[in-house]
């Protein structure tokens, strides 16, 4: 599981930065990348990475400010055309819906895939399946903003199938017993407990992706012991009063948020084009002052998800 920051500017687009978008890669977990949210120019940037359209099937939308969503109509048109044949899910606030059928019908495009399309209310859950979910609660920016959770399962312990070896228990189906923890009698007689057999189970992971938000304490419950909090940071640290009337959170607010919060990590992105390369550095310099864990993203920059210890 890894996270991949295709925009980190806020607003407009800057020479060194675009405007919002991230992509959760899990390839490995379960072959689909899903994005949280689709500025401008997001398909030209995935050109410049390893991403393939149809593997994104799922879309979040944290808000429906256009620096968020005014990629999407061109990215859906363009899988189409690149061989995008498997459904795709788009989740946001009312509004998403009118603004995407209404793209696609003015311009003619005809996609060869099935887009869904689902408008979410206040807080809840947005998608469930057996490995992963995803919960979404309503934050403080003038319209409707949401911040997404994505909480993976916990993962089954492994089959130590060594230690088996090791006592001539031969693999095949009895393996698989073995691994639900079952009891198995050989034929020799022997009674094996599986459970003896399994390592310990994994917590699963827990990924928190902020839309653009003012700093509310409040906020630090939705991501508690998250193992990666990705943050908004428009601002730069004594400029709480200009966040405040913006509805956007100045770097130490969301070092502050994390903090709270006890994440493992935090990234913070949606950098004000302001911060030019030197200054940009500074808000991270002056985040790690609250939370130490804490790194500014960049465009491109591509970060693995570690489980808890
Ligand atoms: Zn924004």
């Amino acid at each position: 599981m890894q996270l991949q920051f295709l925009g980190t500017g806020a607003g407009i687009p800057a020479k060194h930065r675009n405007v919002s978008s991230i992509a959760l890669k899990m390839l490995d977990e379960r072959n689909e990348i899903w994005l949280f949210d689709c500025g401008e120019a997001t398909q030209h940037t995935i050109l410049h990475t390893s991403i393939r359209p149809r593997k994104i099937t799922k879309i979040f939308i944290t808000h429906l400010h256009g620096d968020h969503i005014f990629g999407l109509p061109g990215f859906l048109s363009s899988r189409a055309f690149q061989g995008g044949e498997e459904p795709l899910t788009i989740f946001g606030p009312v509004g998403i819906k009118e603004y995407v059928q209404t793209a696609l019908r003015i311009s003619h495009s005809h996609l060869k895939y099935a887009l869904h399309i689902v408008e979410l209310a206040q807080e809840g859950i947005a998608y469930q399946d057996k490995q992963i979910k995803v919960v979404y609660q309503t934050l403080k920016h003038g319209i409707q903003s949401y911040g997404y959770k994505v909480i993976e399962s916990d993962l089954d312990g492994e089959l130590q199938a060594d230690k088996l070896k090791d006592l001539g228990i031969p693999s095949g189906p009895i393996y698989g017993q073995l691994k639900k923890g079952e009891q198995v009698t050989l034929e020799d007689g022997r009674i094996i407990n599986g459970l003896d057999f399994v390592g310990p189970s994994r917590k699963g992971r827990q990924v928190v992706i902020f839309g653009d938000t003012r700093y509310f304490a409040q906020h630090a419950e939705f991501c508690k012991y998250a193992n990666v909090l990705v943050h908004e940071a428009t601002f730069g640290r004594g400029e709480e009063q200009m966040a405040y009337h913006y509805f956007h959170s100045t770097c130490t607010q969301a070092a502050e948020i994390a903090k709270f919060a006890q994440v493992s990590q935090l990234y913070l992105t949606h950098i004000s084009s302001r911060y030019l390369a030197h200054d940009a550095k500074q808000l991270e310099k002056d985040a790690q002052k609250v939370f130490s864990a804490t790194q500014i993203a960049h465009d491109l920059l591509e970060v693995d998800i570690p489980f808890h210890d």
